[in-house]
């Protein structure tokens, strides 16, 4: 690593020393950028590593709510503000018990460099809260937002920062956000995306982040002359991602042959096919069930209790849509064995710092999710340009953008690695390519 990126990183670990998400993410970037901050000196004397790590704000917020049994429960709410170089604060409010600042900062700070790549104008931003959606009536679920949003609608505008969803935040919590910020500010604006069709939201919001990692995928395939048809996929994770990554590996002519929970794992040797990927969707999308239950259906697939896909069966290319540290060194290790050729991360981190370098190492492809899942940011950055023209552009035309915007990211990630003599190297394509772009804007706008 370049010596002064070692200086900031290791300051950085002394000051956030509980941090360790956020610090993994920060390593992982400053491994790829030290090529470019080695042969640019400007990135050292405007010491733009020290101000790129902190964010510009972060708020922090009480989230008191009451239970259907009239019982007060209170959460923490959070939102940070983290780069504004670009455009506007743009990124997802997670809901998920294990939400807390090292996470959302490790989340806000990759999704500047990701809102980068997509050449959209798009700062970074990442919020949510340490709220568990399951178990909780419809009513309940209502209330908590409305409770958050309480506080939030001070800090967020279509201008300012335009939130979007992430695990456990979808179409339902989405409208009941948005209801809540136009009651209190009495203006319809596009202040968050991944809103419902009929009320200012993008065709194929929800599908874009899954689509667009196997739009990538086909694309880093392409390069060594393959491609999805025929391939055997694992993918971890039943949520938005995971399910319309299966889609689309469907779609192409792949077999998907696993999904997950934070339960487990199914492995269906038949491939899930489209009959089956409908009767997936309605247990987890519509019904929020476990995916073990997919067994009830089709009693010939296995279920794997606390176990996640990889190296469970043989396959070629891995999928990880999940959550962030779900494949690590000893599972990347099975991928190989089993024949994989191909890792993509569809969740954002998914792929600890060790199993990383034993995938690259292997010659297999490898491609961060900063590149590989921007389809979602960038089809939210859709979603914005629609609502500022007032209009809505058709399913087609979103799937034609987000092809595109999928295949510019690739070229761009190929493009860079190539320049800095790291051919094929998805994370230093992206890393730099991502960050170069921020900092340059930040040294265009002064000390701020
Ligand atoms: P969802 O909430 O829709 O689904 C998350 C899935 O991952 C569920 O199957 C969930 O299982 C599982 N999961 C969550 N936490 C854990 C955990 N700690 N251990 C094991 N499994 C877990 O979220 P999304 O599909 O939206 O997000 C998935 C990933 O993709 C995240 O990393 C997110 O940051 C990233 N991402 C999402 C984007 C989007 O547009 N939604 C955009 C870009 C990235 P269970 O039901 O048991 O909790």
């Amino acid at each position: 690593m370049n010596k002064y990126a070692l200086e900031v990183l290791e300051n950085l670990k002394k000051k956030y020393y509980w941090e360790k998400e956020f610090l993994q993410a920060v390593e992982e970037v400053f491994k790829s950028i030290s090529l470019l901050i080695d042969i640019e000196p400007i990135y050292q004397k405007e010491r733009i590593l020290e101000r790129i790590v902190e964010p510009e704000r972060v708020i922090i917020f009480r989230v008191p709510w009451m239970d259907d049994r009239g019982e007060i429960r209170v959460n923490t709410g959070y939102r940070v503000e983290f780069n504004s170089a670009l455009g506007p604060y743009k990124g997802g409010l997670r809901f998920h018990p294990s939400v807390n600042l090292s996470i959302l900062k490790f989340l806000g700070f990759d999704q500047i460099f990701k809102n980068s790549l997509t050449g959209l104008m798009m700062g970074g931003g990442k919020g949510g809260s340490d709220f568990d959606y399951k178990g909780k009536s419809d009513r309940e679920v209502m209330r908590f937002c409305q409770s958050f949003m309480n506080e939030l609608y001070r800090h967020i505008g279509a201008h300012t920062d335009v939130p979007a969803g992430d695990i456990g935040v979808g179409a339902r919590e989405i409208g009941y956000l948005f209801g809540q910020y136009k009651k209190l500010k009495n203006v319809f604006e596009g202040v968050l995306t991944g809103k419902s069709i009929n009320w200012g939201g993008s065709y194929l919001r929800p599908e874009a982040t899954g689509f667009g990692v196997v739009y990538f995928t086909e694309e880093a395939l392409n390069v060594r002359g393959e491609s999805i048809e025929g391939k055997r996929v694992l993918i971890s994770g039943a949520g938005n991602v995971a399910i319309h990554a299966a889609k689309k590996v469907l779609d192409l002519g792949g077999k998907v042959l696993s999904l997950s929970d934070s339960d487990g794992t199914i492995i269906d040797e038949d491939g899930i096919d489209e009959e089956k990927w409908k009767y997936v969707y309605e247990l987890k999308i519509y019904r929020r069930a476990r995916i073990k239950e997919y067994l009830e259906k089709y009693p010939h697939a296995k279920y794997y209790q606390g176990k996640r896909p990889w190296g469970l069966t043989k396959a070629d290319i891995a999928l990880p849509c999940a959550t962030e540290n779900e494949l690590n060194l000893e599972e990347a290790k099975a991928l190989k064995e089993n024949g994989c050729i191909c890792v993509i991360e569809g969740a954002n981190m998914p792929t600890t710092l060790d199993a990383i370098e034993f995938i690259q190492k292997s010659n297999m492809i490898f491609a961060p999710g900063i590149a590989a899942n921007a389809g979602g940011v960038g089809t939210s950055g859709f979603e914005m340009m629609q609502n500022s023209m007032m209009m809505q552009w058709t399913k087609e035309e979103v799937d034609e953008k987000l092809k595109r915007l999928m295949k510019h990211i690739h070229e761009t990630c190929i493009k860079t690695a190539e320049e800095v003599g790291t051919p094929g190297n998805y994370i230093n394509g992206a890393s730099i390519a991502g960050f170069k772009k921020v900092a340059d804007a930040m040294i265009d706008q002064g000390l701020v």
